[in-house]
């Protein structure tokens, strides 16, 4: 245990009688530092700001329609990420999963195989890229209850993991492509999706 400050001891107090409101962040575009440290691990995950961060990436991550959010995006340069696939136009047959939070992921295991598929970012707007990533992947991350987790993410679930996770090494999907010409705009990414 440790103690914690009087003024740390007041604001706890002054949140349990006006809680804060759960808002939608805004999301730190390319070109801001912030995208490109290096994220902190989370010491205390029953800490009241991150359970509060947590809720407001949820809500972040669902008006803006994404399928997953790294805390660097919304300026909080802390190793939590969340991930939350659904169907959409390229990935019809995309899992439906309930948004899920990872503190202090790690990936422990891959397969040898690695598949190109397009990708885009919130803090990459009208940007798509082909993305080469491992198609199979084992994770160790903290769920938001501090326990201790073990799953295993394939295809279009590892690639949105992996795309998060990139975000915690300071890294955006441009970093990943093996050419410049593997990015494209969003309308002409659009036009390649209509002729599939
Ligand atoms: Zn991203």
């Amino acid at each position: 245990m440790f103690r914690r400050s009087p003024q740390v001891i007041l604001t706890q107090i002054f949140h349990k009688i006006f809680p804060p409101k759960t808002q939608k962040l805004p999301v730190y575009q390319l070109g801001n530092s912030v995208l490109r440290e290096i994220a902190q691990p989370i010491s205390d995950v029953s800490d009241r700001e991150i359970q509060q961060l947590i809720d407001e990436m949820l809500i972040t991550l669902h008006e803006s329609k994404g399928v997953g959010l790294a805390a660097p995006q919304v300026g909080r340069s802390l190793q939590l990420v969340i991930i939350a696939s659904h169907a959409n136009a390229r990935y019809p047959n995309a899992p439906e999963m309930e948004p899920m939070a990872m503190i202090n992921p790690q990936i422990i295991a891959h397969s040898p195989e690695i598949e190109k598929d397009w990708e885009g970012c919130l803090s990459v707007p009208m940007i798509r890229g082909l993305v080469p990533r491992y198609r199979q992947i084992e994770v160790e991350y903290t769920d938001r209850q501090g326990d201790r987790q073990t799953i295993k993410l394939v295809d279009f679930v590892a690639r949105i993991f992996q795309h998060e996770y990139d975000h915690l090494q300071g890294k955006v999907f441009l970093d990943r492509v093996e050419t410049n010409r593997d990015l494209f705009s969003e309308a002409e990414y659009h036009k390649i999706l209509q002729d599939l």
